[in-house]
């Protein structure tokens, strides 16, 4: 008898706890009573966020008990999974199905889908051999990493406040003076791609608060980054490709990820039109560029602090990011024409922007590596791109 698709998911669900325990224990595990007891322990922090962030009344405690009912009710499948980053995945897992399912993309036997426990920059898609189900990830790191490069860029956005709207201005000559002329701007780029080069990102890089309007983007930013990533590792699996070890042919592993990328712009793109507000971010890809090329800055600035040279080697499985992101291009054929532009210039102003961001941040990389600074070798931002 052929085994159920329910009966395939729990093999899946199976595989997946295995593959957390392959990882040792560290800073990303936490109980759901550690989450509970940090989240009583910072009350204060966290009204300040809402306070900062949406301009509310910092008495209104609301939020902070909303969070701790969510947390509480939270389904956790396996030891090793973290609540906070566990709960990030169901919302952004349930996403993508149900937008599959309203397209009429099938779904095969299923995803056990959850986050694992590391601090390495790391998403990921494994087959589950002998069933038609897959196991999807995004690690801990992963997640703050997003967190964090969502700040930093909409912290560099002109945001101006109408009196019921805001307008984001993302002219990249404009953008790239606003953060040239703030010090603590500046810093913090530095800071976030240096901190992920050297391997302790989610760690060491300081809480700075967002003000409203430029939480708003903020939100939409780190929503889109891992919409596109979560759904970039759907698209594999529904795709029924190689989970992203380097033994397929190169020229078919490199085929895939571009074949990921249109499904995950296509997905991110309907989930994107939906919300309301609807997020250009994620409709434009201007979202996954930011991804992709903040991530490109990283490794670079590893390989700086490694041997003193930005150039990193070319991956046998993954085309490279600016590739990526030219082929972005040819998913917005069908679309009407001022969309199209609009979608194009968005992208290509990210990408300017963090190019010449990197081209002021390079030297400081160079100059820690002279002072004998080197990467902590325990950590994989090698390995990632999504697989
Ligand atoms: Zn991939």
């Amino acid at each position: 008898m052929e085994p159920s698709d329910q009966e395939e998911r729990s093999v899946a669900e199976d595989f997946r706890r295995q593959l957390q325990e392959r990882l040792p224990t560290g800073p990303a595990d936490r109980s759901k009573e550690d989450a509970l007891r940090r989240i009583d322990k910072s009350v204060d922090l966290l009204t300040e966020i809402n306070t900062v962030s949406w301009g509310r009344e910092s008495s209104n405690p609301s939020m902070v008990e909303q969070l701790r009912k969510e947390l509480e009710s939270i389904p956790l499948m396996s030891p090793r999974d973290e609540p906070f980053t566990h709960a990030i995945m169901k919302t952004l897992c349930e996403n993508v199905e149900s937008a599959c399912r309203t397209l009429g993309i099938p779904l095969r036997s299923g995803v056990a889908y959850g986050s694992s426990p590391t601090l390495a920059v790391d998403a990921a898609h494994y087959r589950v051999h002998f069933t038609d189900a897959s196991v999807i990830t995004l690690s801990a790191g992963f997640i703050s990493f997003c967190s964090h490069i969502s700040k930093m860029f909409s912290l560099s956005l002109e945001h101006e406040q109408h009196e019921k709207t805001f307008s984001v201005c993302f002219k990249p000559n404009r953008v790239f003076a606003k953060i040239g002329s703030d010090p603590a701007l500046k810093y913090y780029w530095t800071e976030i791609i240096g901190a992920y080069a050297f391997g302790s990102g989610p760690l060491i890089v300081k809480q700075r608060l967002v003000p409203s309007p430029a939480s708003i983007t903020r939100v939409q930013l780190l929503q889109g980054m891992e919409l596109f990533s979560v759904a970039h590792e759907y698209a594999h699996h529904i795709g029924s490709h190689g989970d992203g070890v380097a033994t397929a042919e190169d020229s078919n592993a490199k085929r895939e990820e571009y074949e990921a990328d249109s499904l995950a712009l296509t997905l991110s793109r309907y989930i994107g039109a939906n919300e309301q507000p609807q997020n250009l971010y994620a409709m434009s890809g201007a979202s996954a560029v930011l991804l992709l090329k903040c991530h490109e800055c990283v490794r670079r600035a590893r390989q700086i602090l490694r041997t003193g040279s930005e150039t990193i080697q070319s991956s046998r499985t993954h085309p490279n990011s600016s590739d990526r992101i030219a082929a972005f291009d040819a998913f917005d054929e069908h679309l009407p024409k001022s969309e199209r532009e609009m979608f194009k210039q968005t992208r290509e102003d990210f990408e300017d922007i963090i190019d010449a961001v990197w081209a002021k941040l390079r030297p400081w990389y160079v100059e820690m590596h002279n002072h004998g600074l080197r990467p902590a070798e325990d950590s994989s931002v090698d390995s990632w791109l999504p697989t």
